[in-house]
């Protein structure tokens, strides 16, 4: 595992991406913990669109989930939320969002955020063989996955974080059977899921403003 050195004048940026459906404390724990180890300056977190990978309507409503990112991330002065995925059309592929923010931070060198689950798929995103010289990848450890830099990558540091439990999927079903989330996610998420009734299967609320 070795880690790039800060080159001077560049800007260190991560990039977490995500459905975020909800957003929970699995995520923050690990963009936080690659923020410490690599010395990042800030961690985009990135919303997607429709995930190329899910169902378009299984998935809540972009808005809901870029609102939830946002109120997630607020108190950490080194956290923000980016739209290129919810505004780019179509389906969110990795490679086009790196573009994308490579275009509009040019000063910045990218160091891509994933979990174990994501890290064993990347070989079969579209133009795999491009995402490496877009970015840094960091693979980080997620409870019930294998951890492993993917065949032929280059540019890809393993790191162990703090083990959380917890799955987006599993909090919509416990939202479902009314079950807290409370702890899981952020105090305002789960208020804001009450707030709009998400995860109640089909009954949610628009979100402001539309
Ligand atoms: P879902 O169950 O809907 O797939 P999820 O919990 O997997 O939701 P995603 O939005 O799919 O969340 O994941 C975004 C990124 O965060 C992925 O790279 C994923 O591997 C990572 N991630 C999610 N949960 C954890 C966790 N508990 N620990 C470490 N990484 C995580
Ligand atoms: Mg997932």
């Amino acid at each position: 595992t070795s880690i790039p050195a800060r080159v001077p004048g560049r800007t260190r940026l991560g990039v977490m991406g995500g459905t975020f459906d909800p957003i929970h404390h699995g995520h923050l724990v690990a963009a936080s913990e690659v923020a410490g180890e690599f010395d990042l300056d800030e961690v985009v977190f990135v919303p997607t669109g429709h995930p190329w990978q899910k169902a378009e309507s299984s998935v809540s409503p972009a808005e809901h989930r870029y609102l939830m990112t946002v109120i997630a991330t607020a108190s950490n002065p080194r956290f923000t939320v980016s739209r290129v995925d919810i505004e780019r059309k179509g389906p969110t592929f990795t490679v086009d969002t790196l573009r994308d923010l490579k275009r509009l931070r040019p000063e910045a060198d990218l160091f891509f955020i994933t979990g174990a689950d994501v890290m064993a798929e990347i070989l079969t995103w579209k133009g795999a063989e491009e995402l490496w010289e877009l970015a840094h990848f960091v693979g980080v450890t997620r409870p019930g996955h294998h951890l492993a830099a993917p065949v032929g990558s280059s540019g890809v540091t393993l790191l162990e974080v703090p083990a959380m439990a917890i799955s987006s999927t599993d909090c919509r079903t416990r939202v479902a059977a009314h079950k807290p989330v409370w702890y899981l996610v952020p105090d305002g998420v789960v208020q804001y899921i009450a707030k709009y009734g998400l995860y109640l299967d089909g009954s949610e609320k628009g979100a402001p403003g539309h």
